[in-house]
């Protein structure tokens, strides 16, 4: 208000003393001072400082923390003293004080201070997390380091352990899953920063707590364990938005240098392992690092020279059809979100298409345009049933070209038989529960599926694995052939390339011929049963509605049966 100028304030009703008004309470308002920081949400802080350290994971390396809050101009009046910098600025640690390192209290200590005095903030990590539960006394396991925290609270004396227990949960209690920075001038709008221990989205915030803190304390993992049997990180950041607010987060030890990769930072320089405790100066962004002084624990697998992720694994995994494989972790749900996979397809058709590729457990088919372009199309062996690998969930009918790496036609994503196992109904419970999204299941009757889609100015119809592009069926029913003959007479417009453009068309092939389970009599039909959109630039499926109004467009395919469900759908067909 002090430096606000007179006409502005008076625009709002108050009268300056000059002018008659009542006279103001100077010192009062010099008392008043912003607050550092704030809790919009539960799960979150926002944090009002011109300027942040932010620490990575600590581990209990005390004296690598002394060391490194000197460096950043951190002083502190005695041992147990006030802490400061020259500067407006404040400490964010972005979780695992402790566990492994050689003093784990002492860090304790040291964040419980800067925290009380308002210099530092802790984004809860896993390790903190586990270390809460051990502290309010409920039963954790007693390793990956947590062991060793333990040790130490055990060699303190009984009003020692006391206090500490007590402050220690105030800490972790009240650290917050993210943090958000804003410039000082721009606290309207969204953050410029976030700090998360393992890993954010810019979707965090709108999900139920136990997903976000899911998210925000691990990261999301692959939904099958590496041969080590430790979970294997999924690579959120390559699917990061680059014109999000700018993210930086611990977790994933590693050894090469900090370096920003799509508007991330990873800051867990392994130090505990014996590498660096880095921090990263913000606004200003620059890096400042302490060397270890000693390894003060073994990794539990080699650390690499990037945070450790992978998009999946790619190693083969051995077939075991009456397992369920794919085993749904927390994320599952979410990661096999029909939108979900179409836009990371969207977004990194390279890692994604070379990896489908690179699979033997997928079977590929080239064709060749009328422009001479190589085309593949996808087709699971049998002995896959059940995915195991997240690309594995796009591949079941996908065409697209190697070079560039591109997909030409989008099918719908072949997960499972849904109901043919458990854990399908369960993950369909969980899907249909998820914000945002309308699940439809198609009804499926007991026919072949068929796509088709525009290819070089040419429709082409795929059907089990092979495309009217490829060689000629050599033997047995002619699906492709006996397809174009039914759309030739049910609905043409269905053949017009202008009509199909952009989209791939869903289509369920009843034939005398192609009998699975169920006897159709003699019908032939060919039905419409669902469409991508892929004419904007982010492929989408179509609405229900939208599906409605293409079968009955020119270039839609004709009528649904009337009664669809005659005689039984096969349980398991698709
Ligand atoms: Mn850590």
């Amino acid at each position: 208000i002090l430096d606000e100028p007179w006409d502005a304030i008076g625009r709002v009703g108050w009268v300056p003393p000059s002018q008659g008004g009542p006279k103001l309470e100077f010192e009062v308002l010099r008392a008043w001072s912003p607050p550092r920081i704030t809790r919009p949400t539960a799960s979150s802080a926002q944090l009002m400082v011109p300027g942040l350290d932010i620490i990575g994971d600590v581990h209990g390396c005390s004296t690598e923390l002394d060391a490194l809050l000197a460096q950043l101009g951190w002083s502190r009046e005695g041992q147990s003293g006030h802490w400061s910098h020259p500067e407006d600025r404040m400490v964010v640690f972005v979780g695992d004080l402790t566990d492994r390192g050689p003093d784990s209290i002492g860090v304790l200590l040291r964040a419980v201070t800067m925290v009380d005095q308002g210099q530092a903030l802790l984004v809860r990590g896993n390790h903190d997390d586990k270390l809460l539960r051990w502290l309010q006394g409920r039963s954790v396991e007693l390793k990956h380091g947590l062991e060793t925290t333990v040790a130490e609270f055990e060699d303190l004396t009984h009003d020692q352990r006391k206090a500490l227990t007590q402050t220690a949960t105030t800490l972790i209690a009240n650290s917050p899953l993210w943090a958000t920075w804003h410039a000082p001038q721009g606290l309207i709008g969204d953050p410029e920063l976030v700090i998360a221990h393992a890993a954010w989205s810019p979707d965090v915030p709108r999900w139920p707590l136990g997903r976000a803190r899911a998210y925000c304390l691990f990261g999301p993992t692959t939904s099958t364990p590496s041969p080590d049997g430790l979970p294997q990180r999924l690579d959120w950041r390559q699917r990061y938005p680059t014109r999000g607010p700018s993210c930086v987060f611990g977790h994933s030890p590693f050894q090469g240098p900090v370096q920003w990769y799509r508007n991330t930072l990873a800051l867990d320089t392994a130090c505990v392992f014996g590498h660096r405790l880095s921090a990263l100066r913000w606004p200003e962004r620059d890096v400042v690092q302490v060397d270890a002084r000693a390894p003060y624990a073994e990794p539990r697998r080699p650390l690499e020279p990037t945070p450790p992720y992978v998009l999946e694994p790619m190693e083969e995994t051995p077939m075991n059809d009456t397992d369920a494989n794919l085993q749904l972790g927390p994320d599952a749900a979410f990661e096999l979100r029909l939108d979900r996979l179409l836009e990371s397809l969207h977004r990194q058709p390279e890692a994604i298409l070379s990896r489908i590729d690179g699979d033997a457990m997928l079977l590929k088919r080239e064709g060749v345009t009328p422009h001479g372009q190589t085309m593949v199309i996808v087709n699971a062996s049998k002995s896959l049933f059940t995915p195991q690998h997240t690309h594995q969930l796009y591949a079941k009918g996908l065409v697209y070209t190697r070079e560039p790496w591109r997909p030409v036609s989008i099918p719908f994503l072949k997960i499972y038989n849904l109901g043919e196992r458990d854990d399908t109904r369960a993950l369909a419970v969980e899907l249909s529960r998820q914000e945002g999204v309308t699940a439809h299941f198609n009804d499926k009757l007991d026919g072949t599926m068929v796509q088709s889609c525009c290819i070089a100015s040419q429709v082409v119809l795929t059907t089990r694995g092979t495309f009217d592009l490829a060689d000629p069926a050599t033997s047995g029913f002619d699906y492709l052939g006996e397809a174009r003959r039914l759309l030739h007479t049910q609905s043409p417009g269905a053949l017009d390339p202008d009509q199909v453009q952009g989209r791939t068309l869903l289509w369920e092939l009843i034939h005398p011929e192609s009998r699975l389970v169920t006897d159709y009599g003699d019908r032939k039909a060919l039905i419409l049963t669902g469409a991508v959109d892929h004419r904007d630039r982010e492929p989408r499926y179509v609405t229900r509605s939208e599906l409605e109004a293409l079968a009955r467009s020119p270039g839609g395919c004709g009528k649904r049966p009337k009664s669809p469900r005659e005689p039984h759908p096969s349980p398991g067909s698709s």
